[in-house]
């Protein structure tokens, strides 16, 4: 029997026979059906056109209204709203860092990636991060993906430096990243697909485009596991 990695519940094993005749591999659950219901897909529904927050009425959101003002038209898409199951699952998963937990999005948000068929570029984490945590949040997503560190942070703290700033602040906040030069040959002249864990403000991943669209790419879009 399975336990739920988040609630500790046993989950009640399901034979679907659906599931057994489609020849696809069986992925058994990893959170239970409470736990699951918890999160809000943002998959087929309407959302914002750049960052991929859910919307009724207008295709862009007023904060992306306010960025395509100023010369920044960006496309966002994400899988989850960030409501606050989702608050704290990236509390556990982040700041906790408990690496199982990598396993409750893993399969979807890989699949998603692998059929862009684009160049994939995580937004890397600071050295210290890695040091405290152990593990890259975004990369411990992936399975049979393959990616390219192309991003090296510049600043240390960028996080919490981020957190701690109004609107404006974040739109004048300096380039966080550089691309490293070795790797500058994988971007050019292709379709390339940011992964980030959150679509915050937004001035992370756009600040990421830039520079990435900048060194030659064709298109660059992002793709993060929630909005
Ligand atoms: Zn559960
Ligand atoms: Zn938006």
């Amino acid at each position: 029997m399975n336990k739920c990695l988040l609630c500790d519940q046993t989950i009640a094993a399901v034979a679907d026979l659906n599931m057994i005749f489609s020849f696809r591999s069986i992925v058994m659950p990893v959170i239970c059906s409470n736990c699951t219901q918890s999160f809000v897909s943002l998959t087929n529904q309407k959302t914002c056109l750049d960052c991929g927050r859910l919307l009724k009425q207008v295709d862009v959101c007023s904060d992306c209204h306010y960025w395509r003002q100023h010369g920044h038209q960006f496309s966002n898409k994400a899988l989850y709203e960030y409501n606050p199951a989702m608050k704290e699952y990236m509390s556990r998963y982040k700041f906790i860092g408990d690496y199982r937990l990598r396993q409750v999005f893993r399969n979807e948000l890989s699949q998603v990636i692998r059929a862009s068929r684009k160049v994939i570029i995580p937004i890397p984490v600071s050295v210290d991060t890695i040091k405290h945590r152990g593990f890259n949040q975004v990369t411990g997503w992936f399975k049979k993906v393959n990616y390219y560190d192309v991003l090296m942070p510049i600043k240390k703290k960028k996080i919490i430096a981020q957190s701690e700033k109004n609107r404006q602040q974040r739109l004048q906040t300096p380039q966080p990243f550089q691309i490293i030069a070795s790797a500058q040959s994988v971007i050019l002249n292709q379709d390339v697909l940011i992964v980030d864990d959150v679509y915050t403000t937004g001035t992370t991943i756009r600040h990421a485009a830039n520079l990435i669209q900048a060194a030659g790419a064709r298109s660059v879009s992002g793709l993060t596991l929630c909005r």
